[in-house]
C-alpha cells in the first residue's frame, strides 16, 4: 500500500481547504461560512479512500499533489492557490481528473457527510434542509439468496447476469414458466432497513463506481445502479411509454417488425406488474415552476406516472429516492419480477461478478463469475451450466462481459447512446424546498418530437447535497460557498437528448469497462443548444431572480440587468466538453444491440446473439437507437418480449 508522507499530507489538507476555505461573512448564525473541509475531517475520508486505491492510482494522485506543492502551494494566499488550482486544471487530462476527483471528494464530504449519531451535516442549517425524513417501512421478508459458501457449482435452464430492469423482468418471466433460472446479481441486497437516507451511503453500496463518475474522457458524469435491483432500486420511477417513432423506427430500420404494432401488450404487462400510477405525482415547488414556465410560453407539460404503491408513498421521503426509497413503494425488481422469480423457484446470487460466458461446440454452455463474501471479503469462483444464457448487466458493463467472453462480433461496446443531459438552475425568491417530493413528477414534451424524432425532454433532477455541490461550477471557494448558500432556494431542471451520435465500451488490461463518449455529432450538439435555450426560458417564464448555466465559467442570468437573448447565446458558445460544460448520463444504452446487420448489430431482431445461440442480450444495451424518453419501461417491455422468445426457443 502506497502511503503518503507528512508534507503530502499537509499539501493534500490546504487543498481540501482551498476548496471549500474558512471564509469571512456577516452573519454566519451556523458557522457555515467560518467552516472549511478540513473542520469537517474531509481530509481523513480522502486519506481513507487514498488506502483503498490500487497502488497505480494511489502513486499518481501522491505526483499530483507533490506537482501542485512545486508551485509553492503551501505559501501561497487563497487567491493564488485557486489559480495554482484552475490552471493545473488545464495543464492535462490526467491532472483534471486528479484534481476533479480531489474536488468531488472535498465537495461531497462537506455538504454530504453525516455525523453517524444523528445523520445531520451541520452544513445544512444555513439552507434548512432537514436530512432524511421518516422512518423506514416494514418489509417482511428480504429476497432468499444462495450462500457464497454454497455457490460453486450450479446447474440451471437460464442463467441470468444482473437483477435490474431488464434482467429482472426476464428471470421473473421465465421462472412462472417453469424454467430453472440463476439470477447473478454483481452488488449486494439492500432494503428499507439499510436505506438510511445518505447520499454518500448509498454512492458506495448500491451504485455502479460509487456513485456518478465520469467518463474516461471525463466529459460525462454516469450514475447507474449497482444492487440487487440495479436501476430500478436507485431511480425516480418515472415511467414513461415507448414513443411512436421509436417503434417505427425499431420496426423499419432494425428488423423489430412486431415493435411497431404489438408492443403495447409487453408495455402494458410491465406497466400492471409495477403498479404504475398517476396518484404519487404531486409536484414539488421546483416542477410547478416547470409547468409555471411551460404554461407560460405555450409548451406541453405532462404529469408523469410512476412505479409506487400509492398506499406507502410519502412525498417527504420522495425526495431521497435515489438513495433507495425508505417509504417501500418503489415498485422495483426486488418489489416486483424478482419477487415473482424467487416464489418461481429461481435462485439468487448476490455479490457474484460475472467474468465470462462459456460456449461449447459454438453455443451457450454457461457462465463463470466470483462470488465475494462481505462478512471475510473471500472470494470464491462461482460456474453456472445452463444452456440458455441472459446478459444483463446494464449497458456499461454487458460489452465488456461479451468482450471478456470474446462473443458478440464487431459491435459490442459501440453505438454507446447515453441522452446527454445539460442542467440549470433557476434561483427564485421563495424557499423552493427541492428536496421534497418525487424528482420526476412532471416532464415538458414539447420537443420530444423534434428533428424525426431526436429532440429532447426538460425534467427535474433529485435535489441533492453531494450532486449539487459538484454540478455547481468552483471558480473560487467563496463563489462556491455563496452558490450553496442559496441551495434552498434553486431549481434545477435538465435537458435530456435523444442522441444520434454514439461513445464506445471497450475493456483495459484488466478487462473492466472503459466508456468513452465525445458529444460531438453536430445534430446532437444542435439539439443541447436547443435545450439549454428552453430550460433557461422556462426559468425565467416561471419568474426566477437568476438563473445559471452549470458550466465552469458558471455563466449567470439577473433578471432586470442581463439581456435574456443575449445570456442564452452566450451560453450556446460553451463548448460541450471536459472542462466547460457539465454534463450528465443516468441512461445508458445501445452497446449491445439488437438489429438485422452483424455488423452493425449484436444481436438479432428477438435479443439473440447473431454468432452465439443460447446467448441472449436483455437490457438496456438491447436498444437499437435511444428510446428517448426515460427507458426503464421500454427497457423492460423489450426483457418481456424477449422472454417470451427465449421461451419459443426453448
Ligand atoms: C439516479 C437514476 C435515476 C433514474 N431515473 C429513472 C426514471 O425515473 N425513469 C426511468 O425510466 N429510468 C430511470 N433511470 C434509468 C433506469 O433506471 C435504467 O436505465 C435501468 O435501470 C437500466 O436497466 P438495465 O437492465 O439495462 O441495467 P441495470 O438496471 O443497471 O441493471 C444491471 C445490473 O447488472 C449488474 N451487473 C453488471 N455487471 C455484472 C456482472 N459482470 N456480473 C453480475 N452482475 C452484473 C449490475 O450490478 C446491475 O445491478 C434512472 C437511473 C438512475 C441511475
Amino acid at each position: 500500500m502506497v502511503e503518503p508522507d507528512d508534507q503530502q499530507v499537509e499539501v493534500l489538507r490546504a487543498v481540501c481547504d482551498t476548496f471549500v476555505p474558512s471564509v469571512e461573512h456577516v452573519p454566519d448564525p451556523y458557522g457555515f461560512w467560518a467552516r472549511s473541509a478540513t473542520d469537517m475531517g474531509v481530509d481523513s475520508g480522502i486519506l481513507q479512500a487514498l488506502a483503498g486505491l490500487p497502488d497505480e492510482d494511489a502513486v499518481g494522485l501522491l505526483a499530483l499533489i507533490d506537482a501542485i506543492h512545486a508551485q509553492g502551494f503551501l505559501e501561497a494566499s487563497q487567491a493564488s492557490r485557486e489559480q495554482v488550482l484552475r490552471t493545473m486544471t488545464l495543464s492535462s487530462t490526467q491532472a483534471a481528473a486528479g484534481l476533479n476527483a480531489l474536488k468531488a471528494l472535498t465537495l461531497a464530504g462537506f455538504y454530504a457527510g453525516v455525523d453517524p449519531e444523528t445523520g445531520q451535516n451541520p452544513n445544512w442549517q444555513v439552507f434548512g434542509y432537514p436530512g432524511p425524513s421518516g422512518a423506514p417501512a416494514e418489509r417482511p421478508n428480504r429476497l432468499p439468496t444462495v450462500d457464497p459458501s454454497s455457490a460453486g457449482d450450479l446447474e440451471s435452464d437460464v442463467v441470468v447476469i444482473g437483477s435490474g430492469a431488464g434482467g429482472g423482468v426476464i428471470a421473473g418471466e421465465l421462472a412462472k414458466q417453469g424454467l430453472s433460472v440463476v439470477v447473478l446479481e454483481a452488488g449486494g441486497q439492500y432494503d428499507e432497513r439499510d436505506f438510511n437516507g445518505s447520499e454518500l451511503w448509498a454512492y458506495q453500496n448500491l451504485y455502479w463506481r460509487g456513485g456518478p463518475n465520469p467518463t474516461a474522457d471525463g466529459n460525462i458524469s454516469l450514475m447507474a445502479g449497482r444492487c440487487l435491483g440495479g436501476g430500478t432500486v436507485v431511480n425516480w420511477t418515472n415511467s414513461l411509454r415507448t414513443p411512436p417513432w421509436v417503434r417505427e423506427e425499431w420496426a423499419g430500420e432494425y428488423g423489430l417488425k412486431d415493435v411497431a404494432d404489438d408492443f403495447d401488450r409487453h408495455l402494458d404487462a410491465v406497466w400492471s406488474r409495477l403498479s404504475v400510477n398517476d396518484r404519487c405525482s404531486e409536484l414539488n415547488i421546483a416542477q410547478q415552476k416547470m409547468q409555471a414556465g411551460a404554461q407560460a410560453l405555450g409548451w406541453q407539460f405532462e404529469h408523469t406516472n410512476r412505479n409506487a404503491d400509492a398506499s406507502l408513498f410519502d412525498p417527504a421521503t420522495a425526495g431521497h429516492m435515489g438513495f433507495g426509497d425508505r417509504s417501500g413503494s418503489k415498485q422495483s425488481t426486488t418489489a416486483t419480477y424478482l419477487r415473482d422469480a424467487v416464489e418461481a423457484g429461481a435462485r439468487l446470487v448476490v455479490r457474484c461478478r460475472v467474468e465470462r460466458v462459456v460456449t461449447e461446440d459454438g453455443r451457450a454452455a454457461g457462465v463463470e463469475g466470483t462470488v465475494t463474501d462481505p462478512q471475510t471479503g473471500s472470494a470464491t469462483p462461482v460456474k453456472v451450466r445452463a444452456g440458455t444464457v441472459v446478459v444483463a448487466g446494464g449497458a456499461l458493463e454487458s460489452p465488456s462481459i461479451l468482450l471478456r467472453s470474446g462473443l458478440g462480433g464487431a459491435a459490442v461496446g459501440r453505438y454507446l447512446r447515453l441522452h446527454p443531459c445539460t442542467a440549470t438552475l433557476g434561483l427564485y425568491d421563495e424557499d423552493t424546498q427541492a428536496w421534497w417530493g418525487a424528482p420526476h413528477a412532471g416532464v415538458i414534451e414539447e420537443f420530444g418530437p423534434l428533428n424525426d424524432g431526436y429532440g429532447f425532454l426538460i425534467e427535474g433532477a433529485q435535489y441533492t447535497t453531494a450532486v449539487a455541490s459538484n454540478s455547481v461550477p468552483w471558480v473560487t471557494g467563496e463563489q462556491h460557498k455563496a452558490t450553496m448558500a442559496d441551495f434552498s432556494h434553486g431549481a434545477s431542471f435538465i435537458g435530456l437528448v435523444r442522441d444520434q451520435g454514439h461513445g464506445t465500451v471497450t475493456i483495459d488490461d484488466s478487462g473492466n469497462s472503459v466508456v468513452r463518449y465525445s458529444l460531438s455529432d453536430p445534430r446532437d450538439q444542435a439539439s443541447t443548444h436547443r435545450a439549454i435555450d428552453a430550460q433557461v426560458r422556462c426559468h425565467a417564464a416561471a419568474g426566477a431572480a437568476r438563473v445559471a448555466v452549470l458550466a465552469n465559467t458558471f455563466p449567470l442570468w439577473h433578471r432586470g440587468e442581463d439581456d435574456l437573448d443575449a445570456f442564452v447565446a452566450k451560453a450556446q458558445r460553451i463548448p460541450l466538453r471536459v472542462g466547460a460544460m457539465s454534463l450528465f448520463s443516468a441512461h445508458q444504452m445501445g452497446t449491445c444491440r439488437m438489429g438485422k446487420d452483424p455488423e452493425t448489430s449484436v444481436a438479432d431482431p428477438y435479443g439473440q446473439l447473431h454468432d452465439t445461440p443460447g446467448v441472449w442480450i436483455g437490457d438496456g444495451s438491447a436498444f437499437p437507437t435511444p428510446s428517448g424518453v426515460n427507458p426503464m419501461i421500454t427497457i423492460m417491455a423489450l426483457a418481456h418480449r424477449t422472454a417470451e422468445h427465449i421461451a419459443q426457443e426453448g
